[in-house]
């Protein structure tokens, strides 16, 4: 199981209590329900089968209820999409019971639900609000209306200020995530569409580079010569330019696509960077627990059958020996922009030391100036952060 010159760690080689990766203390649950399927769209989601809605969250109940022995105490929930706001107001109620039915979200724990600008009313705010969910997570991808179009994307810029107000009177925090490269923008679109978001006054924004995920719509578009990618040098001043102009506006860079003022950090989403274990509940949900990752399935009639039936939903899944799972630790934590890998931690998670697993990546790319070493922590450089993935990738090996 571990090769014999990369022994874990003798005083950690047995752990005698529950750590992060263990146990989860996350929660990730999935509604696919969408308005219209975006032209980039590669999530488990999907769009005129409101229909099967009800349905749907008597299978999401059921896959709960039998997993779970116990209500399960967690620091943070997630839902995610798919659009859960595309719910009307009586499901989305209903869904609110039934997650506090089965999760007890601790004292300042963190309630995040993704909303869609299009799909989002006071009755709908109010009702997120009054079962506690702390955080709504805006999809505005631009305030461009050629680069939504282009995107088909179904909502108005309007509606993302209309939304903001929303949720600021309600209380709640929230985060807007946005798409850069979109096919015909150029950098002042984008340079326009931080302006526009910062003029909201955000904690939290998510920028991500477009990505043609093959059997999109966009990307048979790409196939068929109908769009073109915008040049890799525009992107990349484009990404540069976000980290810069945000940091400015105390946004910072804590995650390779991810930026918030001290204290709004999406804490769901630092348990997967940290590679901690997490429940996923849904069509297509990935869950993670002591090494075993699991994927559902993504056909929503097969999820739903299967769940009528009492049978499983789990469709891929994999055990990682430990070794597999320190070296996907590594990849995921390294993306963390301040915190990086701190040596103690990365043992203590893992059970492995660092040096032991990745000298040759850890020298070769401090040497090429993409990683800084102080010593106890590894972290990105500048340059590292614009070759994030790549550098991420290098510690499987
Ligand atoms: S709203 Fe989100 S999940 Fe739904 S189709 Fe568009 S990108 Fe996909």
């Amino acid at each position: 199981m571990i090769d014999t010159n990369l022994k874990m760690n003798s005083e950690s080689s047995h752990f005698n209590s529950a750590l992060p990766w263990m146990i989860p203390r996350a929660a990730y649950l999935h509604i696919p329900f969408c308005a219209h399927k975006c032209g980039y769209c590669d999530f488990a989601s999907v769009a005129g089968q409101d229909d099967l809605a009800d349905r749907y969250l008597i299978a999401l109940e059921a896959e709960i209820r039998r997993s779970l022995t116990s209500r399960a105490p967690v620091d943070t929930i997630f839902v995610g999409g798919g659009t859960p706001t595309r719910l009307n107001a009586s499901q989305l109620f209903k869904f609110c019971e039934m997650t506090r039915q089965y999760f007890e979200l601790a004292p300042h724990g963190e309630w995040t639900v993704e909303a869609n600008p299009g799909t989002l009313d006071s009755e709908k705010v109010s009702i997120l609000r009054s079962f506690g969910v702390t955080r709504i997570s805006l999809g505005a991808q631009s305030f461009d209306t050629a680069a939504l179009a282009v995107l088909e994307r179904n909502h108005k810029p309007a509606d993302v200020f209309r939304s903001v107000d929303l949720i600021r009177n309600a209380g709640l925090n929230w985060s807007v995530d946005l798409i850069f490269g979109a096919p015909g923008s150029v950098m002042a679109t984008w340079e326009n569409d931080l302006e526009t978001v910062l003029n909201l006054a955000p904690n939290h924004l998510s920028c991500y580079g477009l990505i043609f995920e093959k059997g999109t719509l966009l990307w048979k578009q790409l196939q068929a010569g109908l769009v073109n990618p915008i040049d890799e040098e525009t992107e990349a001043n484009m990404y540069e330019s976000t980290i810069d102009r945000l940091a400015a506006e105390g946004l910072a860079q804590y995650e390779i696509s991810n930026y918030a003022k001290p204290g709004f950090e999406c804490r769901h989403n630092l348990v997967y960077w940290s590679n901690d274990a997490y429940f996923g509940f849904g069509l297509g949900a990935a869950r993670y627990q002591n090494g075993l990752r699991a994927t559902n399935i993504r056909d929503l009639p097969g999820y739903i059958k299967r769940m009528e039936n009492g049978l499983d939903a789990t469709g891929p899944s994999e055990q990682l020996s430990p070794e597999e799972r320190a070296r996907e630790t590594a990849t995921l934590m390294i993306r963390r922009v301040q915190m990086g890998i701190n040596r103690e931690d990365f043992l203590a998670r893992t059970g492995f030391i660092l040096d032991e697993l990745a000298t040759p990546s850890i020298l070769k790319h401090v040497s090429s100036g993409l990683i800084t070493d102080d010593g106890t922590t590894i972290r990105l450089t500048r340059s590292g952060v614009m070759l994030g993935d790549t550098v991420a990738a290098d510690f499987l090996e």
